[in-house]
């Protein structure tokens, strides 16, 4: 859901603002919450159409603080020379989107902490503004949105300020422990640990909040599913950049395939190789070299009463500039070419013949062994 396309609302600081169609589900809640529960509970006797008005601006300008927060971070990421894609707003709030990690654990930490300063600014400018407009004697109308904002400002900033990475707090967490370790990875595995945690305890938390009947605990538990999520991710992603920091392909693949020969019918191939066989692909040759590979899903896919007469040469995969790849490369630099859209598996070249196949339960088996 979150692949839908953003639109482009325009720019901030030369920064691209979007939003995404997902934030429609947040903004209404927002509004809704506002206008039908919050407004008409602390000032009873007002019209509904007021409090439909208070709630949609309200609504409105506390998510310009969110963009608000969000362009912080970014301001100062781009200062220190690292380049900022765009801020979209979805479903679980904002998101500034950076081309690079920070360098170091200062820049990291500036970064940072810069979003929620801003919403605790902007929790005091509310705060400020409400307080003078009520004891000017304007009538509530006029100040109680300025007073909700004060509120919600200060708990954005307190809530992203949580040590678990990819909160706010998580990445100061982060900066502390690189700084004082000196290793970014082992840090962020650390940070997204807690992300972890965090996250699961908010589902957890939300979870005995329905059974008690609460049911506006189903957002704060989604927001934690979310963040575990995120968090899991990026450990997982560190895990495998740490594990494979230098590692070759030759090093991970499986040696010595089996070669299926292209000259053997598809019949043929499925009894002898496929049937019994430990491999469920098999490098492809002919006239003594490698053309290809062929898995049981290339031949699922022409039909059963071909398979007598189709030879294992036509039915291969024979992209071989997708294919192969070379047993000197860095194995961090072909992951990109396992991911579930490419080929299922890379025949390995080295000085001119074939010296293995890498499969990602290659890269898995090494994290996992790696992890142990
Ligand atoms: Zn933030």
């Amino acid at each position: 859901m979150f692949n839908l396309p953003s639109f482009r609302l325009g720019r901030l600081f030369g920064i691209p603002l979007e939003v995404n169609p997902t934030w429609v589900i947040i903004f209404v809640l927002v509004a809704t919450t506002l206008s039908f529960t919050y407004f008409p509970s602390e000032f009873p006797g007002r019209s509904p159409w007021v409090n439909t008005l208070s709630g949609i601006i309200t609504a409105v300008l506390f998510f310009a603080s969110i963009i608000a927060h969000e362009l912080s971070h970014s301001l100062v990421a781009r200062t220190g020379g690292i380049k900022v894609e765009k801020v979209t707003l979805f479903m679980f709030g904002g998101v500034a989107q950076m081309e690079e990690e920070p360098a170091g654990p200062g820049r990291e930490f500036f970064m940072a902490i810069a979003g929620p300063l801003a919403s605790l600014v902007l929790a005091a400018l509310f705060f400020i503004t409400y307080v003078g407009l009520s004891a000017a004697g304007v009538t509530d109308v006029v100040w109680a949105p300025f007073q909700y904002l004060a509120f919600i400002n200060f708990w954005v900033a307190l809530f992203n300020m949580l040590p678990g990475f990819p909160l706010d707090g998580g990445r100061v967490l982060r900066a502390a422990l690189w700084a004082l370790g000196g290793d970014q990875l082992k840090a962020t595995l650390w940070a997204s640990r807690a992300g972890q945690f965090i996250g699961y305890a908010m589902v957890a938390l939300a979870v005995l909040g329905v059974l008690q009947g609460s049911l506006d605990f189903i957002w704060f538990g989604l927001i934690g599913w979310f963040i575990a999520m995120l968090a899991e991710a990026s450990y997982r992603q560190q895990l495998l950049k740490a594990t494979l920091e230098g590692v070759r392909v030759s090093s991970i693949m499986s040696p010595d395939p089996v070669v299926a020969p292209g000259s053997i019918t598809l019949d043929q191939l499925v009894e002898e190789y496929f049937i019994g066989g430990r491999h469920s692909r098999y490098p492809v040759e002919s006239a003594g070299s490698i053309i290809g590979l062929i898995s049981l899903s290339d031949v699922k896919r022409i039909p059963r009463d071909e398979w007598a007469t189709t030879y294992v040469a036509e039915g291969a995969d024979r992209d071989l500039a997708r294919l192969l790849v070379d047993a000197e490369e860095a194995a961090d630099s072909v992951l990109p070419r396992l991911s579930p859209t490419g080929p299922g598996a890379l025949l390995v070249v080295g000085d001119g013949r074939l010296v293995g196949v890498l499969t990602r339960a290659d890269v898995v088996s090494r994290v996992r062994r790696a992890s142990l």
